[in-house]
């Protein structure tokens, strides 16, 4: 059988950028179980990459699986209203403050490439506002978001604007993140242009201040401009009910993704009925043309989210997941403290990092100045005793036993030990 090495060589060979890039070098998963995953080499991490955020259980769930082999022996996809999918969107339905209608697409960036243009049909505008290092998607306008300067950290959130067209570019207006003085200047300048404002609620893994969100609400409902959350992170994460129940303000539409398809593709755009209803080209008469695609609203798809959802319902779950989420904070603040080295941990329990920085993070920029020779060294230790995450989270899991929590700390001080 193949050796790590030589899967590694052969990814080189036919993927561009030999594949993921988030690892160096790279990491090939050959198999994963609860919260822990294998190599082909049989070497095992606990796994807070959990498929960059969709496996919320863990991998291999009992109930997760026998609901999708038992859709899977009924038909993989239909390209037509199934019951599952319908089940699904009554749930996010219930689950989401904003939603009144649900539209499934597969990925979370299709989502928020719907939501900008369902903002745009609803108002006759054209201009989004966004935050500065958010990420939205592949799509260019959802890209678009600074210059790829120094960034530390967040790698994956320094996109190249390079290739984005000037009309694009020009339609999209980017404020910091928790700068409310700097968003009303915006509205205030260009209100009568702006369709929509889109926003993460935890910006990749900054909380917003207190009513930050709040005024971005007020703002954009006194100018009759489409408040979207981007909750394809947060969403069923944060709470159940996503960021706008954690943090207590509904927008108009929200995405979703990751968690809604139980690790297989399927996002969506929910929102208040009124917005919703330009998907309907007979009734809107906007002249907006929205497709359904392929593969959206998959069956397989639906249970799979649908069962994730039912366990994250249990009593307890979102208490263990902060619980398990918390021990890794608190082990990272008490070594790096111990070890004396400037750092924050930034987010909530249920997703965050650290950042190698003396200042508060606020934004963006907040972490630019971090060291990123520091943060390299932390996830290249981590991964030497048996940990995998992205560079720029934890994902924490329901599946996070007390072997992995112990795990997980002993190797967190040993790569304190190895910034000294
Ligand atoms: N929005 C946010 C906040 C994301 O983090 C991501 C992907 N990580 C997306 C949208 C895009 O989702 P997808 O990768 O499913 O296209």
């Amino acid at each position: 059988t193949p050796s790590l090495q030589d899967w590694r060589d052969r990814a080189a060979k036919v993927l561009p950028a030999a594949g993921f890039g988030n690892f160096d070098p790279s990491v090939v998963i050959a198999r994963g179980e609860g919260a822990r995953v294998w190599d082909a080499d049989g070497n095992e991490y606990v796994d807070y990459l959990i498929g960059s955020g969709p496996m919320m259980l863990g991998h291999g769930h009992p109930e997760v699986l026998a609901a999708v082999q038992e859709q899977v022996a009924q038909g993989f996809t239909f390209f037509a209203n199934n019951a599952h999918g319908i089940e699904l969107a009554e749930e996010i339905a219930v689950a989401m403050a904003c939603a009144g209608q649900v539209r499934f697409v597969s990925t979370g960036s299709e989502a928020d490439m719907y939501a900008m243009r369902l903002a745009r049909a609803h108002t006759g505008r054209e201009k989004i506002l966004k935050f500065e290092g958010g990420y939205h998607g592949m799509s260019g306008e959802a890209l678009m978001s600074l210059a790829p300067s120094k960034r530390v950290n967040f790698p994956q959130a320094v996109p190249d604007s390079a290739g984005i067209p000037e009309a694009v570019r020009e339609a999209m207006l980017i404020a910091p993140f928790n700068d409310p003085d700097f968003v009303r200047g915006l509205l205030d300048e260009h209100g009568d242009e702006i369709a929509g404002v889109i926003v993460e609620p935890l910006q990749r893994l900054i909380p917003p201040e207190p009513g930050f969100l709040a005024m971005l609400r007020e703002e954009t409902a006194k100018r009759g401009i489409v408040l979207i959350f981007d909750e394809v992170v947060t969403g069923f994460r944060l709470a159940y009910g996503g960021g706008q129940e954690k943090y207590g303000v509904t927008p108009d539409l929200c995405t979703l993704g990751k968690v809604i398809g139980g690790g297989f593709p399927l996002a969506a755009i929910a929102g208040r009925e009124e917005i919703m209803a330009h998907f309907d080209k007979a009734k809107a008469g906007d002249g907006f043309t929205f497709q359904i695609g392929t593969l959206s609203g998959n069956p397989v798809a639906s249970v799979a989210g649908l069962k994730t959802m039912e366990v994250l319902k249990r009593p307890g779950a979102y208490e263990t997941l902060r619980a398990s989420g918390q021990r890794v904070m608190d082990a990272i603040s008490r070594e790096l403290g111990a070890a004396a080295i400037a750092h924050r941990v930034v987010g909530d329990p249920v997703l965050f990092d650290v950042v190698f920085t003396g200042r508060d993070v606020k934004n963006y920029r907040d972490t630019t100045d971090g060291n990123a020779e520091q943060a390299k060294t932390f996830n290249a230790v981590l991964r030497k005793h048996g940990i995998l995450k992205p560079d720029s989270k934890f994902y924490i899991s329901l599946a996070l036993t007390e072997a992995d929590l112990e795990r997980t700390e002993a190797a967190i001080a040993a790569a304190a030990k190895a910034l000294v």
